[in-house]
């Protein structure tokens, strides 16, 4: 908590339960052992050298009750006076519970225990939202393979893309193709963190009602894109796909044959596995989603192969208040260099294809990266600061897409223009795809006037 200014909530459970190995070892630094051993220790000395002097049970408990009833007293004597101002900070700062009062993880797991509960009692079969979708007629005229690459980014904030004008060149491998690209520049991330953005960013329900447990009761984008036989893949190199994926196919990036056991897996497999999934798939119409690693911290060093260090020197350490915020930047920045490779190489080999093919990229979350002292992600939505809210969210489009597709580019580009949310993501996925669907809502597709 103080390493990394977080707060422990009900949410942040979520996120140690739902968390793996590998995600829990890039957080241990030996630093926090010294910590634990030294407070470990002032307690011990404490506890045991100090005599305490009981007055007998019931003189004991006189006192006691006299020493709660007169802090009592005094409390509702400054809330008396205060009250308006403090009912109306509480009633704002929800999370300031979570902040004040240090036994704060006993309410935290209390509230993870119902929202787990909740989530068993509604565990009864899944709302099927599925069934009444279908293909539109844009299908009879499409001759080609097609084919929907959707990567999923981790924890890449939008202000360090030189795509949305940051001043360095981060996203310097994407610039061949840099006219093609369809850039939304101010997009809205659902949650600040991964297990909140991610069901939210594949479900029908907009941000503003999304709640995890409700979330989880229905189906999600994938049913729907797997209902209407578009052969749908999941690939992971994250920590699990939050329940998206039990439908579908899907698989660990770290399981393929081409990758050595025990061997660090960078994002850039995903290249390899693209180029051998397309070309042994036989399916005509193909879904894929890569779930990124990206630029999750705070061993943001472990993201990339050591050749794309391109700006030094970096924090090679879990410890960020160790290092110099410059290099904790420089390290960040790395990881959206290597991340731009990654796109612009998945482009390449896409494009030499000649199928249809859609390509998207956008972000779960963003991070923190030392303003105001913050850093990673994950506070309480209303609290968290721009930079974990904001989120990069990119298209590429093959020439084919567009023609059988009949989508024009000069469209496409105004269209980006807009401000957007994670909530465009599901109906845009479904517009682009000419996937009919009660569920779609035309309002939130941000390429609605282009299809
Ligand atoms: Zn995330």
């Amino acid at each position: 908590m103080n390493a990394y200014s977080v707060l422990i909530d009900k949410n942040m459970l979520v996120n140690v339960f739902q968390t793996d190995v590998s995600e829990v070892g890039d957080l241990l630094h030996y630093k926090l052992f010294v910590y634990l051993g030294v407070f470990a220790v002032v307690a011990y000395i404490f506890t045991t050298k100090i005599s305490i002097v009981y007055k007998g049970f019931f003189k004991e408990i006189f006192y006691k009750i006299l020493v709660l009833f007169v802090s009592l007293l005094l409390s509702l004597t400054i809330l008396f006076f205060t009250y308006k101002d403090v009912s109306s900070f509480f009633r704002n700062n929800d999370h300031f519970k979570s902040v004040a009062i240090p036994l704060n993880y006993i309410n935290a797991l209390v509230g993870y225990v119902k929202l787990i509960n909740k989530q068993k009692a509604e565990n009864a079969p899944q709302i099927v939202i599925s069934e009444d979708s279908k293909l539109g007629e844009r299908w009879k005229n499409i001759h080609k393979k097609t084919i929907f690459v959707f990567v999923l980014g981790e924890t890449a904030r939008a202000q360090n893309f030189s795509l949305n004008g940051y001043e360095r060149k981060t996203n310097e491998p994407l610039d061949p193709i840099k006219k093609d690209l369809i850039v939304f520049h101010n997009t809205q991330s659902c949650g600040t963190y991964t297990a909140m953005s991610v069901p939210c960013m594949f479900s029908h329900m907009p941000a503003s009602d999304f709640s995890i447990s409700e979330a989880n009761r229905y189906e999600n984008l994938l049913d729907i894109i797997k209902k209407v036989k578009i052969d749908t893949t999941w690939i992971n190199n994250n920590s699990g796909c939050k329940g998206i994926c039990n439908n579908v196919k899907n698989m660990s990036l770290s399981s393929q044959d081409f990758i050595k056991k025990g061997e660090q897996t960078y994002d850039g497999f995903f290249i390899d596995y693209l180029k051998k999934a397309i070309k042994t798939n036989k399916a005509d119409k193909q879904f894929y989603v890569f779930h990124t690693m990206g630029s999750h911290g705070p061993t943001y060093y472990l993201r990339y192969p050591s050749n794309f260090a391109k700006f030094t020197p970096t924090c090679d350490s879990a410890d960020l208040k160790n290092c110099e915020v410059e290099s904790v930047v420089n390290t960040y920045d790395n990881t959206i260099y290597y991340t731009s490779y990654i796109i612009n190489e998945m482009i390449k080999y896409l494009k030499s294809t000649d199928y249809n093919v859609v390509l998207m990229y956008v972000s779960d979350h963003g991070e923190s990266l030392g303003e105001n002292g913050l850093f990673l992600h994950g506070l309480p939505y209303s609290l968290a600061p721009k930079e974990q809210k904001t989120v990069p969210f990119l298209f590429w489009f093959s020439d084919s897409f567009k023609k059988e597709f009949n989508l024009k580019s000069v469209c496409l580009q105004n269209a980006s223009k807009a401000q957007v949310s994670h909530d465009t993501i599901f109906h845009s996925v479904l517009g682009l795809l000419d996937i009919k669907s009660s569920y779609y809502n035309k309002k939130l597709d941000a390429f609605a006037e282009c299809e």
